[in-house]
């Protein structure tokens, strides 16, 4: 089993990454070169504004080389709850913004010849109690009055259509949902900004961000120092204390994949026939598709602990039983990869951004990033262009966390709360 992304061991290196150190100064520094920073710095070298962008690690190395590549449409949470705390035309804004999100994904990448697996293959939401569809008839129900025409239910009767396994009741199918390729996704979009201009460096941390009283950014790197009239923080999940407006303010939290060896045609057919993105009603769930060359790509919660090799191998052998539990025909099945990431959540799993500080940020996406991240990064580049009201995220409050130092520690309890969640429910 290899402890590493599938993606980003089947994706073409970026290559074009600058060497040497940084220049004195630039128009806008992007921190972090995840989809975030690559789809603003893109945005904004097509406008021909001189951005640099500085990452800690190699492009998309991150979260956005080690997701599911799920692009779906839809909130994380229910509509209804959203609905309940913000009013019903504001989650519809809200949960209409992903819709555009997946857009902007396909015109994105078709656009700039992004070769990454884009397909509209559609979600299915799997009832994992009885209780659960009842609730997934209600959301249909709410989608249908104007949020969203394009979700279909499926009762218990004609699951088989849908999923080879008799562990789910029913299911909700948005249509407009998508598939993708993303490490293919992450070194497509870094080319793409390289060709319009934005220059690239990797292995270069911020490890020091001030800001200037003339109205400019100072950024510390081993690689030199940058000013920067502007700057975007896009550091997603990694947020540390070089920003620490911002390390208050995000969570991090671990999720965990495995991808199998190459299924044969007859056992996809039989256990995922309509190759949509899958994800159970489960608060500690798993989420799972097909890749292109027959793999089956199963990721979960598995445990509340952070991303490391001990953690992802152990998340790895929890995460191989559950998938044996949900398709007993894949009893032998050999399973090749092994990985996981941080995600970046907020408290109400809505993203965030706009400025604090006088420096932009976006990130929180909370699960539901790589639609949204492209999608940001090109907003971003329009609300630092002057468009403050392209920002559909920018009136919600963010208030710091409490004991953000003691987080870590914290994240088996949050777990526990979460699995008594799923047995009451
Ligand atoms: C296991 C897993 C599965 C997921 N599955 C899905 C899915 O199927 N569908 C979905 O929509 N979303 C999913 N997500 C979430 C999604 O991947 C993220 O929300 C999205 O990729 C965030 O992109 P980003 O560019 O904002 O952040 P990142 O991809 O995390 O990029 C941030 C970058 O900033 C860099 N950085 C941090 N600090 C500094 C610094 N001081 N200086 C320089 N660089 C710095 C990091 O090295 C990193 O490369 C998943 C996430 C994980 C971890």
């Amino acid at each position: 089993m290899k402890p590493l992304s599938y993606w980003l061991d089947t994706a073409p290196a970026f290559g074009c990454a600058e060497t040497g150190s940084l220049p004195a100064r630039c128009e806008t520094a992007v921190v972090g070169g995840g989809f975030t920073g690559l789809s603003a710095a893109l945005a904004m070298a097509r406008e021909g504004i001189d951005v640099v962008v500085l990452e800690a690690g190699r492009v998309a190395g991150a979260a956005s080389g080690r997701n599911g590549g799920h692009c779906n449409n839809g909130l994380v949470r229910q509509v209804a709850t959203v609905a309940g705390a913000f009013g019903l035309d504001r989650a519809r804004t809200f949960y209409q913004t992903f819709d555009q999100a997946v857009e902007t994904v396909e015109r994105v990448t078709l656009r700039e010849g992004i070769d990454c697996d884009f397909r509209r293959s559609g979600k299915i939401q799997l009832a994992a109690k009885p209780s659960h569809f009842d609730s997934l008839i209600r959301t249909h129900g709410l989608l249908a009055s104007g949020i969203d025409l394009q979700t279909s239910l499926v009762g218990p009767g004609d699951l088989s259509g849908e999923i080879g396994s008799t562990r789910f009741h029913g299911g909700l199918v948005y249509h407009q949902s998508a598939m993708l390729h993303p490490g293919r996704l992450g070194s497509g979009l870094a080319r793409a900004a390289h060709r319009h201009g934005a220059r690239i460096w990797e292995n270069t941390e911020v490890t020091r961000w001030r800001r200037l009283g003339k109205g400019g950014h100072e950024l510390e790197t081993a690689m030199g120092t940058l000013e920067a009239g502007n700057v975007l923080v896009a550091t997603g999940a990694g947020t540390g204390p070089a920003f620490p407006h911002l390390h208050r303010r995000i969570l991090a939290v671990g999720s965990f994949i495995i991808a199998t060896e190459p299924l044969a045609q007859h056992v996809v057919d039989a256990i995922m026939p309509t190759r949509r993105t899958a994800v159970t009603t489960r608060h500690i769930g798993n989420y799972f598709r097909m890749a292109p060359d027959n793999r089956l790509i199963f990721g979960g919660r598995a445990r509340f602990a952070r991303s490391d090799p001990g953690s992802d191998m152990k998340s790895g052998r929890i995460l191989a039983r559950s998938l044996k539990q949900i398709f007993p025909i894949l009893g032998d099945v050999r399973v090749d990869y092994c990985w996981g990431g941080m995600l970046d959540m907020t408290m109400d799993r809505l993203p965030r951004a706009g400025v604090i500080e006088g420096c932009h940020h976006a990130m929180g996406y909370s699960g539901h990033g790589v639609q949204m991240a492209v999608h940001m990064g090109e907003v971003m580049a329009k609300v630092m262009a002057g468009d403050v009201e392209a920002n559909p995220w920018r009136d919600l409050a963010w208030p710091a966390l409490p004991g953000h130092a003691t987080r870590a520690a914290l994240l088996p309890l949050a777990g526990a709360w979460f699995r008594l969640r799923d047995f009451v429910s």
